[in-house]
């Protein structure tokens, strides 16, 4: 085992490639696991579980969002 940094020129490309590759398999199989999407029963949009779906607003079959209502809000112009 290797006490101290070991020096770039030192180490292979092949070398270095392999451990690269390991770190990003690594890094994607955990993005992977953060977001658990899943389709929307009303939409069928894709959305993260225990979420309310942004495109029709509703969980659980539940309005919780007047999508309508947020369209206005954000066209309307205030002089
Ligand atoms: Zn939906």
């Amino acid at each position: 085992m290797a006490k101290h940094s070991v020096p770039k020129y030192k180490k292979s490309k092949p070398r270095s490639a392999l451990r690269y590759g390991a770190f990003k398999t690594r890094a994607l199989k955990q993005l992977s696991n953060a977001v658990n999407l899943m389709k929307c029963h009303d939409c069928g949009a894709k959305k993260i579980v225990h979420m309310v779906c942004h495109e029709c607003g509703k969980y659980n079959g539940r309005q919780v969002i007047n999508k309508q209502k947020e369209i206005e809000k954000i066209t309307k112009i205030k002089a």
